[in-house]
């Protein structure tokens, strides 16, 4: 599975992580440019963050696969932004 790079929406810089720590950040999930779903933790490198343990990952509500397709598409109206939490 392929890594996801963002860049963050407020100061345009790359997200780092290295797909066990990563930069602290927000994600957001919008469609039709609206809030539908954030989570906030270090950047797992997959659009994701990862869970307070660094165990696992949180989830998207959204279909997998969809989230996958949104690296590279646009569909549905769906939009994944980013940026550094601190
Ligand atoms: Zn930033």
């Amino acid at each position: 599975m392929g890594c996801f790079s963002f860049m963050c929406k407020e100061c345009g810089e790359a997200i780092l992580s290295n797909s066990f720590r990563g930069e602290n950040v927000k994600l957001y999930l919008l469609k039709d440019g609206k809030i539908v779903q954030s989570m906030e933790g270090e950047y797992d490198s997959y659009g994701k963050v990862f869970t307070k343990d660094l165990k696992n990952s949180l989830e998207w509500d959204t279909d997998r696969g969809v989230i996958c397709d949104l690296m590279f598409l646009d569909i549905m109206n769906l939009k994944i932004i980013m940026a550094n939490s601190d």
